[in-house]
C-alpha cells in the first residue's frame, strides 16, 4: 500500500484513528504498507503542525499505528518526506532559494551545515520509527520534494559539495540512506522513492536516473519505489483520464539495472492490472494506494479469486486528495467508511430491528443505501422506472475518461445480488406500488431532472438535454455551443471531442503523446519539445453567465486537467454573459452591453438541475412517512460522493 496523506495525522485523536484504518487495511491482507508522509524537521512540514516525527513521545504515539498493524499480520513502514520548497509555510527550506510555482512561500537556502543536519534529521526520524515499531522507512527522494530539488539542476543552484555536477547533487540522498542504514543495521527495511519521471523542464536525465538507482542501491536501499512527476508537473499522472498502468513502462526501463526490487504505481486498481504488469516484467512489485481507500479487503478479495466484489477505486480524488487539498481528512466517494472506521464501527454497533425497507430510486445514493442496509440485515427492496442500475452513473460511465464509473456499477450490481436486495427495475412507482409492497421505512432516491431553458427558441431541434444527447447518443453537428460550464458541461465537451480511455499499449502511448510524455528520454524530465496537434472532432463554445474561471468548481486536483484538455481541443471558454434567445443561426449573447451571435449546429443545455421530487409530494400527501437522499432532497451542488454518503448514513440510521 503506497504512502498517501490522509489529514488524520493532524487530527484530534487521529493516531488512534489511523491505528484502525492501518489496521483494518493489514487484515486485508496488504503485504506492506507506507504511511502517509511523516517530516523529520519543522522546516520540512507539508503545511503549518502537519505531522512530524522528531521526539520520543511523538514516536509512543506512532506505537498505536504499528502495534496494530502487526497484530493483523501486516508489515508498515513510515515515509520520511521533507517538503523542501513545497513546504506550504514560512519555514521552508530548499537547496536554493527558489519558490516553486504551487507555493506562495519563497524558500530559504540550506547552508552547507544546514543540508548537513537535514541529513541527521532523516537519520534521527528513522532511528524514532524504529523505535515506534516501524518495520522500516521509505525515503521520499521524488514528486519534487527536497530531495528531489538537490538532485536538478532547476532548483539546485548550489556551489558547494551538494550542487554542481551531478555526484554532488545526489549526495543529499545518499548520505541519507547510508546514515540510516549504518544506524539501524541490516533488518531494517529503506526503501528509496525514486523520481523516475520529473516531467518538468530540466528534470533528471535517465542516465542520472539509472546511475542514482546504483547508488541508492549500494547506499544500502532494500527495495525502489516509483516517482512520477513533479507536484507542479502538467501532465495528468494519477486522474481517473489517465489510462490504467500508465507508467509502468518507466519502472520497466529501470528492470535489470540493480538487483533489489523495483515497485511500480499509478493508476493500478484492479488485480488483473497488477498481475498483468507482474508478468510483463514491467516491475516486483506493486503498489497502490488509493484502491485500499476504496476497499481495505482488495487484497484477499483477489487472493479468493473475488475480485468481481472489489469496490474499485475510480481515480476521481474527490474524496482523497481533493480534501486534502482543502485541509480535509480524506475519505472515498466509493466507500465513506474510508478514514472513519472508528465512527462507522460505533454506528455499526448500535441495536437495530431487522425492517422491510423500499427504496426508490437506483442512483448512487438509493444503491448505497440499499447495499448498507442489507449489509445491516433489513430486507430491501430497490425499485426503478429504468431498465438497469446506476441513474447518472449510467452517463458518467459514458464520458471519455470516467469509464471507471463501470466498475462502481459493477461493485452495486454484486453487492446487491450478495445481499439479497430485490430489484424491481422497468417499474414506475406510484403511492399504490409502495402500500402494496407494505414497507416499514420508505427511502425516495429519484434523483434530478436536466433543467430546461426558457430563453426564446429553446424548443428548436437544435436544442439538445445532455441527458438526451448522453443517453440517447444524438449526433451533432460540427459547431456545437454548451451552455453550462459546471461539472456536466465540461463531461459534454469531453464525450463530443475524446475517444474512450484505452489502456492498451497504443492507448497508452497516444495518451503519453497528447500529454507531451517523451518515452524515449531525449531531454531531462521525459517531456517532448512540442506535442502532437490533433483536429477536434467538432468546435465547441462552452459557456457561463458568472464572470470568472470556467470549471472553477471542478476537483481540485483534476479540474486543471479538465481545463487544459479542452483547451488543447481548441473549445472557446466565454464567461460573464447572458443568454439573449436561440435562432436557427444559433446562440444570440450579451457581453458587455453588446449582443452577439454564436452560429452554431446544435446548443446542448448543460444548466445544472431539479430534483425529482415528485413522488415525495405525493407520499407527503397520502401520509406516508419516507426519507428522501441525493439529488431528490438537494439537486444544488449533488454529485456522486454526497450522493453515495447520504445513503451510506441514512443506512446506519434506520
Ligand atoms: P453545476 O455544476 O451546478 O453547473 C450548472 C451550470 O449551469 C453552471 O455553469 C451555471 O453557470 C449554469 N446555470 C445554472 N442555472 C442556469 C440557468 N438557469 N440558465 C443557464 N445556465 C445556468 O451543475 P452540473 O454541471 O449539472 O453538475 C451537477 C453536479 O454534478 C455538480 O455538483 C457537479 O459538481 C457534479 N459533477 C461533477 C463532475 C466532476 O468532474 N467532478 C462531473 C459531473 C458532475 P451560470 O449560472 O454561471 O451560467
Ligand atoms: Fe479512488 Fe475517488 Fe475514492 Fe479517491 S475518492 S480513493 S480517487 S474512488
Amino acid at each position: 500500500m503506497g504512502s498517501m496523506h490522509t489529514g488524520l495525522e493532524e487530527e484530534k485523536g487521529g493516531y488512534d484513528k489511523m491505528a484502525v484504518f492501518y489496521g483494518e487495511r493489514a487484515k486485508g491482507g496488504v503485504g506492506l504498507i507506507v504511511t502517509g508522509g511523516v517530516s523529520p524537521s519543522i522546516s520540512g512540514w507539508v503545511s503549518p503542525f502537519s505531522i512530524k516525527l522528531t521526539s520520543n513521545r511523538e514516536a509512543r504515539k506512532h506505537k498505536r499505528i504499528t502495534d496494530k498493524v502487526h497484530e493483523n499480520g501486516g508489515k508498515i513502514c513510515m515515509q520520511i518526506l521533507h517538503s523542501g520548497r513545497y513546504g506550504y509555510h514560512p519555514f521552508c527550506v530548499a537547496p536554493s532559494k527558489i519558490k516553486s510555482p504551487i507555493s506562495k512561500f519563497t524558500p530559504r537556502a540550506l547552508s552547507t551545515s544546514g543540508v548537513r543536519r537535514t541529513v541527521k534529521s532523516f537519520v534521527k526520524c528513522a532511528r524514532l520509527a524504529h523505535k515506534a515499531g516501524y518495520d522500516g522507512v521509505e525515503v521520499m527522494g521524488s514528486e519534487g520534494y527536497l530531495i528531489n530539488e538537490f538532485l536538478v539542476t532547476k532548483t539546485n543552484k548550489r556551489t558547494d559539495e551538494y550542487g554542481g555536477s551531478y555526484e554532488n547533487r545526489m549526495k543529499f540522498p545518499l548520505e541519507i540512506i547510508r546514515g540510516i542504514r549504518k544506524e539501524l543495521g541490516e533488518e531494517f527495511i529503506i526503501i528509496y522513492r525514486l523520481s523516475m519521471l520529473d516531467l518538468v523542464d530540466e528534470g533528471s536525465t535517465w542516465t542520472e536516473i539509472v546511475t542514482l538507482a546504483k547508488e541508492v542501491q549500494k547506499a544500502g536501499a532494500n527495495i525502489i519505489n516509483t516517482g512520477i512527476g513533479w507536484h507542479e508537473a502538467r501532465v495528468p499522472t494519477i486522474a481517473t483520464s489517465v489510462p490504467r498502468g500508465a507508467f509502468s513502462w518507466v519502472t520497466q526501463r529501470l528492470m535489470g539495472e540493480v538487483s533489489i526490487p523495483l515497485i511500480t504505481t499509478n493508476r493500478i486498481n484492479t488485480p488483473e492490472k497488477a498481475n498483468s504488469i507482474l508478468e510483463k516484467g514491467h516491475a516486483d512489485m506493486i503498489s497502490m494506494a488509493r484502491p485500499f481507500l476504496a476497499d481495505a479487503h482488495f487484497m484477499n478479495k483477489a487472493k479468493d479469486n473475488l475480485s468481481e466484489e472489489i469496490n474499485t477505486c475510480i481515480g476521481c480524488n474527490q474524496a482523497c486528495l481533493d480534501h486534502i487539498f482543502k485541509q480535509k481528512t480524506a475519505s472515498c466517494l466509493v466507500n465513506p467508511r474510508a478514514c472513519r472506521e472508528i465512527e462507522f464501527d460505533t454506528l455499526k454497533s448500535v441495536n437495530r430491528t431487522t425492517k422491510k425497507i423500499v427504496v426508490v430510486g437506483a442512483g448512487p445514493a438509493g444503491l448505497a443505501f440499499s447495499v448498507e442496509a442489507a449489509k445491516l440485515g433489513h430486507q430491501v427492496t430497490l425499485v426503478d422506472r429504468s431498465s438497469e442500475i446506476g441513474g447518472q452513473f449510467n452517463l458518467a460511465k459514458k464520458v471519455a475518461g470516467k469509464e471507471e464509473f463501470h466498475e462502481t456499477l459493477r461493485y452495486f450490481q454484486v453487492m446487491l445480488d450478495k445481499y439479497n436486495v430485490e430489484v424491481l427495475l422497468n417499474t414506475n412507482v406510484n403511492v399504490d406500488l409502495i402500500k402494496s409492497l407494505s414497507p416499514d421505512e420508505v427511502v425516495v432516491s429519484t434523483g434530478v431532472i436536466p433543467r430546461k431553458l426558457s430563453i426564446e427558441g429553446a424548443s428548436l431541434p437544435s436544442v439538445i438535454s445532455y441527458y438526451d444527447l448522453i443517453t440517447k447518443n444524438i449526433p451533432v453537428g460540427k459547431k456545437v455551443v454548451i451552455i453550462g460550464a459546471g461539472g456536466i458541461g465540461f463531461d459534454v465537451a469531453e464525450f463530443l471531442l475524446h475517444e474512450p480511455m484505452d489502456d492498451s499499449e497504443e492507448g497508452i502511448n497516444q495518451f503519453l503523446a497528447d500529454w507531451g510524455v517523451d518515452t524515449q528520454y531525449k531531454h531531462g524530465g521525459a517531456l517532448l519539445e512540442k506535442t502532437e496537434k490533433h483536429a477536434p472532432k467538432c468546435e465547441i463554445t462552452l459557456l457561463q453567465r458568472k464572470p470568472g474561471k470556467l470549471g472553477a468548481n471542478l476537483g481540485k486536483t483534476t479540474g486543471w486537467i479538465h481545463r487544459a484538455g479542452l483547451k488543447k481541443s481548441g473549445v472557446t471558454m466565454l464567461a460573464g454573459l447572458t443568454y439573449e434567445k436561440i435562432t436557427e443561426e444559433g446562440l444570440w449573447i450579451n457581453q458587455k452591453g453588446e449582443s452577439k451571435l454564436i452560429a452554431c449546429d446544435n446548443i446542448i443545455i448543460c444548466a445544472g438541475q431539479l430534483p425529482a421530487n415528485k413522488l415525495k409530494e405525493e407520499l407527503d400527501n397520502s401520509g406516508i412517512s419516507n426519507h428522501i437522499i441525493g439529488g431528490a432532497r438537494k439537486a444544488a451542488e449533488l454529485d456522486a460522493k454526497a450522493a453515495i454518503e447520504e445513503g451510506t448514513f441514512l443506512a446506519y440510521s434506520i
